[in-house]
């Protein structure tokens, strides 16, 4: 029995609405890209390298869990890798049975003096662009703007959005360190992103407590990525489900960065057993050593959610993804058509 759930867990077709691009790039890429663009490597044996480029089980926090993204990131900043990574990852969702996935990056991060964030933003969307056509996925970017770098660049980063809004783009994020750089101080860029029509979703309650997702929600957010902490807060756990906003859950990226100890511990049955409309996401596959596979097979056995409920939080992501509604509509009905159970 065990094993048929398993299996009919993976058979089924997936979203995910939460993925960054520059924590899902191949072993591979990441040697090639070095190689390439003359960075020294410790190993050029792939097993050896993951060893550097994925968070191991000594992970304790959130910095720690950053850092593995320290030791490849220089090989990132090449218009070539930008566009083969964009291209890669929809080639690995397709593998996991996605049929949608939504894509974040921090534009700025990828930059430099040589390639400016306007350039890192239309690699990105070359690459997904192809990517999306080759492989028969559908894919939505989201420009992520990021707490700690100048307001400079991401009033760059929400400008770039508005552009390519409904031509790649379908939201904005807020991403970063949300301990250092609180919510509510980015209030400009959220008034700004709302004032011209595109979705945003905010980072919140992973880092920092429940204020910052009150903070977010109170900005406009219509998604929360992780949300972990929301259940410090019951009134807000009754807002969040009252206004039917959806979490982003990311259950093994919350164990790494120890935003809960035990993944027992983690609030996710609770908030659905409540009513909130959950949602199951990746975050950093890459970096994880994860799928989107992995993460509900682990939810279902941890949490013992039936094949109903699986279902049920699928249909969450459909509803809660950034697609014009009509694509949202033939989405939900690709999506039916294969719940053949
Ligand atoms: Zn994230």
């Amino acid at each position: 029995m065990k094993q048929d759930i398993k299996k009919l867990v993976t058979s089924l077709p997936k979203i995910d609405l939460h993925r960054h691009l520059d924590g899902s790039v191949r072993i591979e890429t990441i040697r090639d890209a070095a190689i390439s663009h003359g960075f020294p490597l410790p190993t050029k044996n792939l097993k050896k390298l993951k060893k550097y480029t994925c968070v191991s089980r000594k992970c304790r926090s959130l910095s720690m869990f950053l850092e593995v993204f320290n030791f490849f990131y220089e090989f990132l900043k090449f218009p070539d890798v930008v566009e083969r990574i964009a291209y890669e990852n929809c080639e690995d969702a397709k593998k996991e049975n996605l049929k949608y996935v939504e894509l974040r990056f921090a534009p700025p991060l990828q930059a430099t003096k040589n390639f400016p964030i306007s350039d890192v933003v239309k690699c990105v969307l070359r690459g997904v662009k192809q990517g999306s056509k080759d492989f028969g996925i559908k894919v939505g970017v989201i420009f992520c703007i990021y707490r700690s770098v100048s307001e400079e660049e991401n009033w760059v980063t929400v400008k770039l959005a508005e552009k390519y809004f409904g031509d790649g783009v379908v939201g904005i994020d807020l991403a970063g360190d949300e301990s250092k750089y609180p919510t509510y101080k980015f209030k400009k860029f959220f008034d700004y992103a709302r004032s011209v029509g595109i979705p945003i979703t905010c980072h919140a309650g992973e880092a920092s407590g429940p204020e910052s997702i009150a903070d977010a929600i109170k900005l406009g957010a219509k998604r929360i990525g992780h949300g972990t902490m929301l259940y410090k807060d019951e009134e807000l756990m009754k807002k969040v489900r009252d206004k039917e906003i959806p979490l982003e859950i990311c259950l093994t990226s919350n164990l790494q960065t120890r935003v809960v100890d035990k993944i027992t511990l983690h609030p996710i049955k609770k908030y659905y057993d409540y009513g909130i409309k959950i949602t199951i996401n990746t975050d950093d596959p890459f970096v994880s050593q994860i799928n989107i596979n992995s993460e509900y097979l682990l939810a279902q056995k941890t949490f013992n959610f039936s094949l109903e409920d699986i279902k049920q939080i699928i249909l969450n992501s459909v509803e809660a993804s950034f697609l014009p509604k009509k694509e949202k509509q033939i989405l939900k009905k690709e999506i039916v058509k294969e719940f053949k159970f």
